[in-house]
């Protein structure tokens, strides 16, 4: 079953409705595409099915949501403080380093200084902003948003790929990043944010777009497994 077909009937929560004239066909019933949601693993993806799919129990579902939404952002936002947090104490001990206690500076003490500044600047333009945690819920209804409303790319009409100019094969969509979705321009979900455009560009992008593909990604692993369930239920 095409995945967007098993979207379909989640959000009819009825089979197909034509039957055959003895009666036989006309796909899952109402039960047991109830019985195949169930048998989605519990997480992320299960939740943003329903809250795509089936609003209704999504909207009974959201301290679930909230809780997969913090399991699934609050452990990538801890390992970045710590990664800053290290790469400042690296740089912070390198240029202690320098000529410890009157000693010459040696060339490999200049060097580790260099690399350990690089170091972190790094880890701070990869960091999310530090108020990443509490403006949580808003990027996650705004995330959940673009996905609800998202319309397939333009270019490679949701295929994800194109044929590729330079010979035989396909490459990735540039357009759509290889995600088969046309995205909303960076005013929109400045908006739905709540912040101004440059804020969006300069410090909520980041994680604004690993919030989108990670969902994207959950959703797409449920879907599978709903897939799944309905066919083998069936
Ligand atoms: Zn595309």
């Amino acid at each position: 079953m095409r995945l967007n077909d098993a979207r379909e009937l989640l959000s009819s929560r009825t089979g197909p409705k034509s039957m055959s004239f003895d009666g036989v066909g006309g796909g899952p019933s109402t039960h047991e595409i109830v019985a195949a949601l169930a048998d989605v693993p519990q997480g992320l993806g299960h939740e943003l099915l329903q809250a795509l799919w089936w609003p209704e129990s999504g909207l009974r579902r959201r301290e679930q949501l909230r809780q997969a939404v913090v399991a699934l952002v609050a452990p990538e936002f801890t390992r970045q403080m710590h990664a800053l947090a290290d790469a400042r104490t690296e740089f912070g001990i390198a240029k202690a380093s320098m000529g410890w206690c009157g000693g010459v500076v040696t060339d490999t003490q200049r060097r580790e200084v260099r690399r350990s500044e690089q170091a972190l600047e790094d880890a701070r333009s990869a960091a999310w902003p530090n108020n990443t945690m509490e403006q949580l819920g808003v990027l996650a209804g705004a995330v959940i948003a673009e996905m609800a409303g998202a319309c397939d790319c333009s270019r490679c009409a949701g295929k994800k790929v194109l044929p590729d100019p330079a010979g035989a094969g396909i490459v990735s969509c540039g357009d759509c990043g290889g995600s088969g979705f046309e995205h909303l321009s960076g005013r929109k979900r400045a908006a739905a944010i709540g912040a101004d455009w440059s804020a969006y560009s300069r410090f909520w992008r980041p994680v604004y777009e690993w919030m989108l593909a990670t969902f994207r990604a959950a959703e797409a692993r449920a879907a599978k497994q709903f897939s799944k369930a309905l066919t083998q239920d069936v």
